[in-house]
């Protein structure tokens, strides 16, 4: 789950994580009640969306004094915001933070992840940090170090001195950085972060060190244990679909194709659209509906697909283990005859109960296409959108 960086700000002063003072936003009038409130000019407006690159995107800027807070504010609020993370469509700015404006000596690039090769906590660090850091990731890929933490061992001083030496902090910022990075590890540990990127860590003209910038993702199946995060979540920022998909627990991903497709096992559900794509047709989206879903579940699944215009025919693949086969069958139906599907369907099912569900698929009426197999069930999926 992302959050904002308003939010991520929030969390980082709990941790004693250098931050500039800021506050967020929803209005013009509140941007400048919040901008006089920092005791001084400039500050800076930000956009607030779930994607980076908002500075080459025009969604960071300074404001001199109390107008110009009133002319950004009213020109970000509402603006569809479009960086090189957020594809063509953009983003709708919703709020904005305005910060205390800072005198910038140098921006750095500092990141944590869970680097599943190697099963550790990897500190990804630059001094070439600030916009240009996906460039410098391409073109120069040296100038970023990696330093690996056993997380059973945790960050130790010496790992703490390699990023410090490394990124060629001034002596007199470096007890700074330690303590930074320090709570900042302890921070990802302790609520499951899968990352946490401060892009630019800046060092001020007066030797302060802060996270000027913060971009923090959680692992989402640890959700559970951080009730704290979950008034974090902005549905504004995700797609439609999917939170509609997450209501039922479905494990469910729109893609760009044209082929929906219900699968119960994710496994199942990957090799089904390697099929699809096999056999010359794209995937429309990844929907996992489980091992044990419901007739409800499967209604949901089915609704949710047939309502991505994009979606021109659509793959049932079944494997009746847990769920059977029957009760799949009728989900199938209620959602088709409650929905008036009028795309065609290819199913393809195997496993307990499968009889009595292609029998209920056959007295349904619906105009259903059975496949012997998966490659059966590809060639006619294929058949259907081509
Ligand atoms: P991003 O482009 O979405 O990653 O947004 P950032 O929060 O990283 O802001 C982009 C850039 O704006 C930074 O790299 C800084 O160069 C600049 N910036 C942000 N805040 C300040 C500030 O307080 N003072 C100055 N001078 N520049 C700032
Ligand atoms: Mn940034």
């Amino acid at each position: 789950m992302k959050i904002h960086e308003y939010q991520a700000k929030e969390l980082f002063r709990k941790f004693n994580i250098p931050v500039a003072r800021s506050g967020v936003a929803f209005s013009k009038e509140e941007a400048l009640k919040i901008s006089v409130g920092l005791g001084g000019f400039p500050v800076v407006v930000k956009a607030q969306i779930h994607a980076g690159g908002r500075g080459k995107g025009g969604g960071v800027k300074l404001a001199a004094n109390p107008e110009q807070v009133l002319t950004i504010a009213e020109q970000f609020l509402g603006m569809t915001l479009v960086t090189h993370q957020t594809g063509s469509e953009g983003r709708i700015v919703r709020k904005v933070l305005v910060e205390a404006g800072q005198s910038i000596d140098k921006e750095y690039y500092l990141s944590l992840l869970v680097d599943r090769q190697t099963e550790k906590i990897v500190i990804m660090a630059s001094q070439a940090g600030g916009i240009d850091i996906e460039n410098v990731a391409e073109k120069t890929p040296e100038k970023i170090f990696k330093v690996y933490v056993d997380p059973l061992l945790g960050i130790q001083g010496y790992q703490m001195r390699e990023v410090g030496f490394r990124l060629g902090f001034p002596a007199p910022a470096m007890k700074q950085l330690y303590g930074m990075l320090f709570n900042l590890y302890k921070f990802f540990v302790e609520y499951d972060a899968s990352l946490v990127e401060i892009n630019p860590l800046i060092l001020t003209s007066g030797g302060t060190v802060l996270a000027l910038d913060a971009k923090v993702d959680f692992d989402s199946n640890a959700l559970y244990r951080h009730k704290d995060l979950l008034e974090f979540r902005d549905f504004g920022e995700e797609d439609p679909m999917e939170v509609d998909a997450s209501r039922y627990s479905l494990n469910y991903i729109n893609l760009d194709g044209n082929v929906g497709n219900i699968v119960n096992g994710a496994g199942l559900a990957m090799a089904t659209m390697d099929i699809i794509k096999n056999a010359g047709a794209t995937p429309a989206n990844f929907m996992d509906v489980g091992g044990g879903a419901s007739s409800e579940q499967v209604e949901n699944a089915f609704r949710i697909i047939l309502a991505d215009p994009k979606v021109k025919a659509i793959l049932i693949n079944i494997f009746g283990g847990i769920l059977r086969c029957d009760v799949f069958a009728r989900g199938v139906v209620e959602a088709a005859k409650k929905t008036g599907v009028n795309i065609p369907v290819v199913v393809r099912m195997e496993g307990t109960n499968v009889e009595m569900g292609k029998q209920i698929l056959a007295e349904s009426g619906l105009n259903l296409t059975s496949a012997s197999d998966l490659l059966d069930a590809a060639a006619k999926i294929a058949a259907a959108v081509n």
